[in-house]
């Protein structure tokens, strides 16, 4: 090749570098990619201040020899060393292969690699060759990226950040450890391990790895499938939801993808169980014909297209509903504070106060009481076994709890604290409830059950009541009359701009008739595109919330037995209609370890 070739060459190479390595994240995508490519079955991923100044991927794969070690940094050896992705049946990532060259182009790379006979060791800085020499002879390659972006302005973007980089690579490392559970992944910055999985192919002890001990053993075990696709991994209890849709992990054929439409299909089958903008911990394997899905061809998106979302929808919907509608789900109160606990360390959210001072020991005795989990879960598990037993997921009896009729135990009701949460206890321990969820719950399914029953009970006002609104609101009110009289409302228009209702629903709660009929109201003309299904749920949550006592209201113990007694014959005792917690406990156990009865 000329000079100018050559010239040219590292001109492109930082062009393309500019649209390819955008983040460092990228650069630990491209080369982790490669490792997983290499057959590798451990990873070491090593930062030094977020990747800015260094980033060391390390495999134990099959290696290169000397022409392909370095034909890798060329970008016209580019086509020789794409594959084809027979899983996704499209060639993989778009800028495969050409991301080296890129790489190299803005940073200088140490490459050492062996494929057991022979060792090479190249360095490049700034897209040229520097030395190409003999090297060791362990099997595997290592890639040392050091100076990222030092001769582009976008650097200095970079140094600004540091956590925000971090964030986003402890996030992409977490994906792929789920994604290959069989592949031990670490991953250290400046010399401290963020993420450390055994590589021993048990999804439950990468999602332990990642998110801790108090996580893991609020996850659910799932396993569906219909014509079309298989659908299984962990779920966790509606408790431990986040804010944000990072904790949801899809892999498609083995693939980790972004998709929102299934991130909405999970969160909406958690209905009711959780407040709107929070969101369960999920990994989620998805296994499906590729005939059946589309990729995304953009490198960065990772998002597909199923055709057949309709089948998709309903099998995840159907398995997470039926899961949950089988679990005990009060939150666990001293839990509770060790899962906040646990967040700032293992968030892929660091300060940098966290970050620095997180604690390997405290990772290990965690290990340790993962262990004696599972442990526990084997003894437990010899009258309760499934078909599949010496599975370790299954061993660890998450198929256990579902076998409960029972949601709640009877509770006995002890008293009344700030006028608004009952204390109950029974044999298994103590219990917080707070009067109005609890209430709004049970008022929730009574309304809920009324709406959608067909034969209605009306009853004939004493003084009508009559409404007036603005021309605009009218208007829409008008076209959805009919939502009121299948509700079982008997209107008539008077007037200007002013209906009088002279019958109702005899459900409607007695005293509050005109509340709730303006709350209805402006359901019907708030809403933009109109769903039945959340049409009738807001009415029901709606004239709950009229209906129940409220905070303050001093009830006595007949009424608080009643309440309970109430709650724990419902479909889902646990969360108000609006997803907050109606209910928590101290365990007996919580109880003795709190007050140091027991170690
Ligand atoms: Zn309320
Ligand atoms: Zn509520």
């Amino acid at each position: 090749m000329s000079k100018i070739e050559i010239m040219d060459e590292v001109l492109a190479n930082k062009i393309a570098a500019g649209e390819v390595v955008e983040r460092c994240m990228n650069v630990v995508k491209e080369l982790v990619e490669n490792a997983i490519d290499a057959s590798s079955t451990e990873i070491h991923v090593d930062l030094i201040d977020s990747g800015i100044k260094e980033i060391k991927v390390t495999d134990n794969g099959i290696g290169m020899d000397k022409e392909d070690a370095c034909l890798a940094f060329s970008r016209h050896a580019t086509s020789k060393l794409k594959k084809i992705d027979d899983l996704f049946h499209i060639d993989s990532l778009g800028f495969r292969g050409e991301a080296l060259p890129s790489i190299a182009s803005v940073s200088d790379v140490t490459l050492k690699t062996s494929n057991g006979e022979i060792g090479t060791e190249i360095h490049i800085s700034g897209g040229k060759i520097l030395s190409v020499e003999n090297g060791e002879l362990r099997q595997g390659t290592s890639v040392l990226v050091k100076d990222l972006f030092y001769n582009t302005p976008v650097r200095l973007k970079y140094l600004k950040n540091l956590y925000t980089e971090l964030s986003h690579i402890s996030e992409y490392i977490h994906k792929m450890a789920l994604s290959y559970p069989n592949i031990k992944f670490v991953l250290t910055n400046n010399e401290k391990v963020l993420l450390n999985t055994d590589g021993s192919n048990r999804l439950l002890k990468v999602i332990h790895d990642i998110y801790g001990l108090s996580v893991t053993k609020k996850m659910i075990e799932i396993h569906e499938e219909n014509e079309d696709y298989e659908v299984f991994g962990y779920i966790s209890y509606p408790e431990i939801a986040k804010s944000n849709k990072n904790r949801i992990t899809l892999l498609v054929n083995g693939r980790y993808i972004k998709n929102n439409e299934i991130i909405r299909i999970i969160a909406d089958s958690y209905h009711t169980y959780l407040p709107p903008d929070k969101y369960p911990i999920v990994i989620l394997k998805i296994e499906v014909d590729p005939i059946l899905i589309d990729v995304n061809v953009h490198p960065t998106k990772m998002d597909i297209k199923f055709s057949k979302m309709d089948t998709l929808k309903s099998l995840l919907n159907e398995t997470i509903k039926k899961k949950l509608e089988h679990l005990t789900l009060i939150p666990d109160a001293s839990l509770e504070t060790t899962v906040i606990g646990q967040e700032t360390k293992i968030s892929t959210n660091y300060t940098p106060k966290s970050y620095e001072e997180f604690d390997a020991k405290k990772k290990e005795a965690e290990f340790q009481e993962f262990e004696k989990m599972t442990l526990d879960f084997e003894n437990k598990k010899t009258y309760e076994v499934s078909e599949n037993s010496t599975d370790f997921e299954k061993s660890t009896g998450f198929e256990k709890q579902e076998r409960e009729e029972v949601r709640i135990k009877k509770m006995y009701p002890v008293g009344l604290v700030h006028g608004t949460y009952i204390i109950a206890e029974n044999e298994d321990g103590m219990y917080i409830i707070d009067q109005h969820a609890a209430n709004e719950r049970i008022n929730y399914e009574y309304y809920l059950e009324q709406l959608s029953n067909p034969k209605k009970i009306q009853v004939d006002l004493l003084i009508p009541i009559s409404l007036e609104f603005p021309t605009e609101e009218y208007v829409i009110l008008k076209q959805n009359f009919y939502l009121l009289e299948d509700m079982g409302f008997i209107l008539e228009e008077f007037g200007f701009q002013t209906i009088v209702i002279r019958t109702i629903p005899i459900w409607l709660p007695k005293g509050n008739e005109e509340r709730a009929i303006q709350k209805i109201i402006e359901i019907i003309i708030d809403k933009e595109s109109f769903d039945m299904k959340r049409f009738v749920h807001m009415v029901a949550a709606t004239v709950a919330c009229k209906a129940s006592i409220k905070a303050n209201d001093h009830i006595e113990k007949k009424d608080m037995e009643v309440l309970l007694e109430r709650l724990s014959n419902c479909q889902n005792p646990f969360t108000c209609p609006h997803g907050r917690p109606t209910i928590i406990t101290y365990s007996k156990y919580d109880l003795e370890k709190l007050f140091k009865r027991s170690m």
